[in-house]
């Protein structure tokens, strides 16, 4: 492992090796939000031609894509189109019809795999995967009928958390419980879909790892990333974590374990819970993460410079962290306070990246900003001041 924590793992070789894409290749990126955008930022930095399939009208990532298809994702015109355009398709968020994939993959290379992004759009198949695989996560049970509360809760800890096992984000679709009656009122407000009841965790700390695995088989991880959330939504990240080299090396140990169960080709990222020395696997997310964003400016390579490289068929790079890290999402709760100025973001002393969206919505993630320095302490003091504003 590297002093900053980033890591090489050639645990396993299974994945195939492709016939690798050169600039003037065509990239295809299912999606049009701001993971789309930066990935089509640093796929044209690299010579590489960007087409981005988003039903809607324009966006963050049509807005800088060499193309834009205006088709949902799963129409099967928008599909074919891409797929002739296209040397390599990936995709910038989970919840994409694993079908589509499924059809593109027919025509052209696809990272990540249909059957690794089915695994991450769904809470009881991720568990389910993290257990088979010998890796640690909460004790957690299936919810079909509002029947099967009654077993499940007496299996939980007195605390609980239930989640919808499907679409859920930014912490919608999920309560946490304190009795088996609050998780039943749950379960019917969610509308009776199927669920997850699972231990709530009494955490020190909430971390990530993103990684890139390349289809040789090779992972290169990130650092482990410190995460800080507000009402459900990322706000802060601290990288390096704040936490033990005990701990840093589990979570990367774990991260690179998971990733090669899943023959993972592409940018994976994962959420733990870090509870004294013992790291319990959250979720996963099988694209570019928002915890990965310091990498723009804090490391060797991004995330992004890692999902096209990937995609491509050639090996991922090793990462350096030049400097420690500190990440503040912008959300559109700062940009609508009637005191928000611009010029209160200093931008010879942090690095701004907005996504170009139209209007601030509370809530609604609208940029960032990363905060690079040797002092995290001071990092911090930056982000403070701007959330005071
Ligand atoms: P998730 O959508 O699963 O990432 O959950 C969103 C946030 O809810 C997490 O980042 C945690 O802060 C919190 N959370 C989720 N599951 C649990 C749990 N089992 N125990 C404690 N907190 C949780």
């Amino acid at each position: 492992m590297g002093s900053d924590g980033s890591a090489t793992s050639d645990v396993n070789t299974k994945a195939v090796a492709r016939t690798p894409l050169h600039p003037g290749a065509t990239l295809g990126v299912l999606g049009g939000g701001q993971l789309g955008r930066m990935f089509a930022h640093a796929a044209t930095q690299m010579g590489y031609r960007v087409v981005v399939l988003d039903p809607a009208e324009s966006g963050p990532a049509a807005e800088v894509a060499s193309e834009h298809l205006c088709y949902g994702y799963d129409d099967a015109e928008g599909l074919k189109r891409l797929a002739s355009m296209c040397d390599a398709v990936t995709t910038e968020f989970e919840n994409v019809p694993a079908d589509s994939l499924r059809f593109l993959q027919q025509h052209v290379p696809v990272s990540p795999t249909p059957e690794a992004v089915e695994i991450a759009q769904n809470r009881i198949r991720e568990k389910t995967f993290f257990v088979n695989n010998q890796l640690p996560t909460n004790h957690f049970e299936r919810i079909v009928d509002i029947a099967d509360i009654e077993n499940a809760w007496a299996s939980m800890s007195g605390k609980a958390v239930i989640k919808t096992t499907q679409l859920g984000y930014d912490g919608k679709g999920q309560r946490v419980c304190s009795s088996a009656d609050e998780a039943r009122q749950a379960f019917e407000s969610f509308g009776n879909v199927e669920c997850v009841l699972e231990d709530f965790v009494a955490f020190d700390l909430e971390v990530s790892v993103v990684l890139a695995r390349d289809s040789n088989g090779t992972v290169q991880t990130f650092p482990v990333v410190e995460n800080s959330h507000q009402n459900g939504i990322l706000d802060t990240c601290v990288v390096p974590a704040r936490v033990s080299d005990v701990v840093s090396g589990k979570a990367l140990a774990i991260a690179c374990e998971l990733a090669t169960a899943l023959d993972y080709v592409g940018v994976l990222a994962i959420e733990m819970f870090v509870a004294g020395d013992n790291i319990l696997l959250n979720e996963i997310a099988p694209r570019p993460h928002n915890s990965g964003h310091y990498t723009l400016d804090a490391t060797s390579y991004s995330q992004f410079d890692q999902q096209v490289l990937t995609l491509c068929g050639l090996p991922a790079a090793t990462v350096e962290l030049y400097q420690p890290a500190v990440m503040l999402n912008i959300l559109g709760d700062l940009l609508l306070k009637e005191s928000f100025d611009w010029s209160s973001i200093d931008s010879s002393q942090c690095h701004l990246h907005m996504y170009g969206k139209a209007e601030a919505r509370v809530g609604r993630k609208m940029g960032h900003i990363n905060f690079v320095g040797e002092d995290v302490d001071q990092l911090l003091e930056g982000v403070a001041t701007l959330q005071m504003t």
